[in-house]
């Protein structure tokens, strides 16, 4: 079969090679040049933020935070169970202690499990959370394939026990309430530090990138000055602090500056295909769609397909096995982190959703360039290899 299917892929079809080529020409190639503030630029005014700073990647972004933040090593810091690992790995670069939670059915953080851990596992002292000895100083909030996490409730809790949120919104540029007290208002935008990346795999990519923004202007400069070795002088070398080789170059900046303008579109048509496979799964018996909440916009980056276990009991690899040989690629979700080797120690609060999705949840072929009639070939071949996979 020559057909195939992938995953998830970047689109190029904008003005990338001609901004690239401009700053070649430029010579601007590394961490100065224009690019680097117009995509600055052009993301705080999509997310309407004041102030946004590029750097490497989503994960330097929330280094950065967790930095800014003021988490040290002894530190505790809140984290998801069920996610990319790149979301967890920078609280152990400060060498603090992540704290596993379980999520809800959108695939986020389950708020009413954050703040009972909080009410009733943690002590509130002198406007400090303390967790078995431990200073909880931060929780990372990630937005789960485009979804929102419930950031109403979230920032509810985080208030009252003085954490600092850092959101990761690296899977949801371009999420944002329609309903509620935080009407208007994009994911990334509403906590402490928001984080975005523009890996290859993301709704706009830089080849490897990221960008953050924070609450106040002064925090998102001093995050910048960070990723920039910490130059306290622009000629002489005085540093005052330790800083990073965090920065976005110029190249990546000006394929990020052509992916922002087609990053509506790209919405546009992920939530239209997302549309699409959800009519065509309609009535399938062995497996539904995943929902988005209620009261946002989502930009829809990745859709995922519930499969019923009762109904099937071959594992997740078998299943994207058989798709592979029929040219469709997807992916099982995440596996826990706190079963991953580095982490098999840390505390985790009453997990029961997240094992539960872990091993039910496949991610579809999502890309912006998939064509209706590939919608409908991936379809067909899911409902093919379940049904041949269906308990009678
Ligand atoms: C992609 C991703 C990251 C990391 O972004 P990079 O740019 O690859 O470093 C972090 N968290 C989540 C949830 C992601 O999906």
């Amino acid at each position: 079969m020559s057909k195939f299917i992938p995953l998830s892929i970047p689109n190029f079809e904008g003005n990338e090679k001609k901004y690239v080529d401009e700053a070649l020409e430029q010579g601007w190639v590394s961490t100065g040049g224009t690019y680097i503030t117009k995509l600055e630029e052009e993301m705080a005014k999509f997310l309407h933020t004041d102030n946004v700073a590029a750097c490497q990647s989503g994960t330097s972004a929330l280094h950065l935070s967790l930095i800014e933040a003021g988490v040290k090593p002894g530190d505790a810091v809140i984290v998801p169970s069920l996610t990319f690992i790149a979301a967890v790995n920078p609280v152990k670069y400060q060498f603090a202690t992540p704290i596993f939670m379980d999520c809800d059915d959108s695939f986020c953080m389950d708020p009413v499990k954050f703040r009972d851990f909080c009410n009733e596992k943690c002590e509130f002292n002198e406007h400090t959370l303390k967790y078995r000895g431990k200073v909880v100083k931060a929780v990372i909030v990630v937005h789960v394939f485009g979804n929102m996490a419930d950031m109403v409730s979230i920032m509810e809790t985080a208030k009252k026990y003085n954490l600092k949120v850092i959101e990761d919104a690296t899977e949801a540029l371009g999420t944002f309430y329609t309903e509620g007290i935080l009407t208007g208002k994009y994911a990334g935008t509403i906590g402490d530090f928001g984080a975005y990346s523009f890996n290859g795999n993301k709704i706009i990519t830089t080849g490897g990138g990221g960008a953050i923004t924070a609450n106040r202007i002064e925090v998102v400069d001093h995050l910048r000055y960070l990723s920039t070795q910490a130059k306290s002088d622009p000629h002489h070398y005085i540093h005052d602090e330790v800083g990073y080789n965090y920065r976005m170059t110029n190249l990546q900046a000006a394929l990020g500056v052509a992916q922002m303008e087609k990053l509506p579109e790209f919405i546009r048509r992920k939530q239209e295909n997302y549309d699409y496979y959800c009519k065509l799964f309609e009535g399938f018996e062995l497996g539904k769609l995943s929902r988005f909440r209620e009261g946002i916009s989502s930009n829809k980056w990745f859709y995922s397909l519930e499969i019923d276990k009762g109904k099937i009991s071959a594992s997740m690899r078998r299943i994207v096995t058989e798709l592979e040989e029929r040219g469709v690629q997807t992916r099982a979700i995440w596996g826990l982190i706190n079963e991953q080797e580095p982490y098999r120690e840390e505390d985790a609060y009453k997990l029961q959703k997240a094992p539960y999705y872990a091993d039910r949840i496949l991610n579809l072929p999502s890309s912006t360039q998939i064509t209706r009639e590939e919608i409908k070939y991936v379809v067909e071949q899911i409902k093919d290899v379940l049904g041949g996979l269906a308990i009678d």
